[in-house]
């Protein structure tokens, strides 16, 4: 067994690194606030997680890329795009694409929804695994913008077999959106939290 800094009293400026007694409110060195933790840290993901959950439906059902060709806009969603890519003989962008804006997104909320309510409700999951999970995120979370570089190629590719203009579509601020927002809820979840509950 161990004792936490938060048992002794002691808290870390998250800015300098300097440690503090817990009930000083700024950091004497960097005069930043501190907190022992991220104050509400679970209701902060839970927000960011709802409305990532939300932004990926426009992600997935608008138009990402919009090809002006000379007769009627024709417009491409994520799916219909990797499905064409498919046709085209380019499986392999196809599974980048689709790894990277559909798979990767998804697994992202799905397993920050597991720890949360693993911890709110005490789930059959130990601490061990639900750091696990957190990890695996914050790896993918590093890659996240992958996404964007991916859609980038998508236009790109797409500019040269039709050599037509291609725009991006309304879907692709949505995705943009679902991206930061997944990314501002693994960063609001404070992983001591998870420690926390054992020491409880
Ligand atoms: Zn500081």
């Amino acid at each position: 067994m161990y004792t936490s800094a938060k048992q002794l009293g002691i808290k870390l400026c998250r800015h300098c690194k300097l440690s503090m007694p817990e009930e000083q409110s700024h950091c004497q060195r960097c005069h930043m606030q501190v907190h022992s933790r991220i104050p509400q840290s679970l209701q902060k993901c839970w927000a960011f997680i709802i409305a990532a959950t939300v932004g990926l439906f426009p992600a997935n059902l608008m138009p990402i890329t919009v090809l002006s060709t000379r007769g009627a806009p024709q417009y491409e969603t994520i799916m219909s795009g990797v499905i064409s890519l498919i046709k085209d003989d380019m499986v392999g962008i196809a599974i980048v694409v689709f790894v990277a804006s559909i798979v990767v997104p998804v697994m992202k909320l799905v397993g920050l929804v597991v720890i949360l309510l693993s911890l709110q409700f005490n789930l059959n999951l130990n601490n061990r695994q639900r750091i696990v999970v957190y990890r695996i995120i914050d790896i993918i979370g590093k890659w996240s913008m992958l996404d964007l570089f991916v859609l980038s190629i998508m236009i790109a590719v797409f500019e040269r077999n039709n050599l037509v203009g291609v725009e991006a579509g309304p879907g692709a601020t949505a995705f943009g959106a679902v991206v930061l927002l997944t990314l501002f809820a693994a960063k609001s979840f404070d992983t001591r939290l998870i420690w926390d509950k054992q020491l409880e």
